[in-house]
């Protein structure tokens, strides 16, 4: 089982325990060459690290998410239930709550960290892989700051001609929410197999942090605001490097992980 290691020095998290050739290869692909959390971007920006228990409580996974109870992400054919009250997280979102409900304000936090959905693995399927979220709360935080720094992220990530697209999406956790497209990154917007001729690919979820969470935090969301993000840091590694198969990176082939 590959492990994303976030150690506690907070410039590089990180190659440090990256001891098996498998592990590096992963941070490499997967972490664009270790550019991505490396922190040139987000810590760059004035993000710390939060982390959370990957064995979870309902409460928040789900309830002080704003998912409505008949969600159908809270399903047992979904979600890997350990008992009545806990659950195998099914995103990183949870590590966001526990930061809003233990942390003073203003909060920018990054939060990498596994997965798990009871998903039968195939091409596009695993039923563990990892997240990597953003949130920011504070006073007078605005969609615009949402932009800036997300146009800042890809454009760090994928080039400076990178575009970007925002499209109204919906999620429970965030009020409005959007989707986010990038130039393709393979024919630069033109059309291609890889972005199915559209010239756009969609690599995040985002949106203003809605105020029903911010309300079960016990923050008052007439004082502060808040926006948050999310991506599978699986998706934009198999994205940015052409890779059909999302079983390839945990399968420990070797004459797979050879060419990166
Ligand atoms: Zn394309």
């Amino acid at each position: 089982m590959l492990i994303l290691c976030t150690c506690s020095q907070k410039t590089n998290f990180c190659l440090l325990n990256a001891k098996s050739r498998q592990q590096s290869i992963f941070y490499s692909i997967l972490l664009n060459r270790k550019k991505v959390l490396k922190g040139v971007i987000f810590l760059g920006l004035g993000f710390s690290i939060a982390e959370g228990p990957e064995i979870e409580t309902i409460e928040n996974n789900f309830d002080s998410l704003n998912a409505p109870k008949d969600h159908p992400s809270r399903d047992m054919s979904d979600t890997f239930y350990i008992s009545d009250d806990l659950l195998l997280r099914t995103q990183t979102s949870p590590v966001q709550i526990r930061t809003m409900k233990s942390k003073e304000l203003p909060i920018k936090v990054i939060s990498p960290g596994r997965c798990f959905r009871f998903d039968s693995p195939d091409a596009t399927h695993s039923p563990m892989f990892h997240q990597i979220e953003g949130l920011v709360v504070g006073k007078d935080i605005t969609m615009a700051q949402l932009k800036g720094t997300l146009e800042m992220y890809v454009k760090e990530l994928f080039g400076p001609e990178t575009k970007t697209k925002f499209r109204p999406h919906n999620f429970p956790f965030t009020e409005p929410s959007v989707e986010i497209d990038v130039t393709c990154f393979k024919c630069e917007g033109a059309g291609c197999s890889m972005c199915k001729k559209e010239g756009w690919i969609e690599i995040l979820g985002a949106g203003m942090v809605h105020p029903n969470v911010l309300r079960n935090c016990g923050i008052d969301p007439d004082e502060y605001s808040g926006f948050a993000f999310g991506m599978g840091v699986e998706r934009l590694g198999m994205l940015k490097y052409e890779i059909e198969d999302i079983r390839l990176l945990f399968e420990n082939d070797k004459r797979f992980l050879d060419q990166f």
